[in-house]
């Protein structure tokens, strides 16, 4: 996987992406990382590249011209149209089936905005996937990106060391991961639940599943819908939530 940011903070890409687990996975050859620099591509006395937005309004804009060259020197490089992703809260919300999805291309471009965000017209022309990573505003498209190329990586083959974390996390089959638990066994007289002691296969595995069912019935009852579940894990939660609402009649 070839990621290609387009940014006018090349530094915030480059020291963000040479740690831990990707920055392994770039060592060991499974991703490359380039930051373009935006202001590279402005051909003027003072490498200027954003100006006042037509119209009037607040805050600089930034032009065309430097984001289509900053562009058109990676399609070059690479010699194809690569999928351009516009970093926007005006996106589509990001989440793990789309990283899914982004980790199948050898090549990804990230077009990271500032200010006020990015002329309209060079928008139109390169991009393919407006995304956002969330209902708030940030000062740049950079961290997205970052976020965006993290969770990507982790779905790239070879990346993570051992490929079976990646499928049984969060959001792998629409629900959320079971409490884990590592030594001591007891910590603060709080003990690791028996039957990850017991050896027995299946019973820890019901028991994960049904931890799983229930932290996602409790926190994020929005999965459930798009979840695997069968009818008697459906009378399972719809226990669960009697006794929580009995619970919250109580307090
Ligand atoms: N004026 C823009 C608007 O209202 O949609 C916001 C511009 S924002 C201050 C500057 C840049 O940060 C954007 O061009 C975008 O690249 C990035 N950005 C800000 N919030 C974001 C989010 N939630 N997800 C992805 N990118 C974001």
């Amino acid at each position: 996987m070839n990621f290609h940011v387009l940014t006018l903070f090349p530094e915030m890409i480059e020291q963000g992406m040479n740690t831990s687990i990707i920055g392994r996975a770039i060592a060991g050859g499974y991703l490359t990382v380039q930051a373009v620099n935006i202001r590279d591509f402005a051909f003027n006395k003072h490498q200027k590249v954003d100006d006042y937005p037509y119209g009037g309004g607040a805050g600089m804009l930034m032009q065309a011209e430097p984001v289509y060259l900053a562009y058109e020197s990676v399609e070059k490089k690479i010699g194809k149209k690569p999928r351009v992703i516009y970093l926007t809260p005006q996106g589509r919300v990001f989440h793990q089936e789309m990283a899914r999805e982004f980790a199948r291309e050898e090549d990804l471009v990230f077009l990271c905005g500032h200010y006020e965000g990015i002329d309209e017209r060079v928008l139109e022309e390169i991009v393919t996937d407006y995304v956002s990573i969330g209902d708030y505003v940030l000062t740049g498209g950079e961290l997205p990106a970052m976020v965006m190329m993290d969770s990507i990586s982790r779905m790239v083959p070879g990346v993570l060391s051992n490929q079976e974390s990646g499928e049984t996390e969060s959001f792998s089959g629409g629900l959320l991961e079971y409490p884990q638990y590592s030594r001591p066994e007891e910590w603060h007289g709080r003990k690791v639940p028996p039957v990850l002691l017991s050896g027995h296969h299946a019973n820890i595995d019901a028991w994960r599943r049904e931890q799983s069912l229930m932290r996602t019935a409790k926190y994020r009852p929005d999965l459930l819908k798009t979840a695997d579940i069968t009818n008697k894990e459906w009378n399972l939660i719809r226990q669960w939530r009697k006794e929580w609402k009995a619970e919250t009649n109580k307090e």
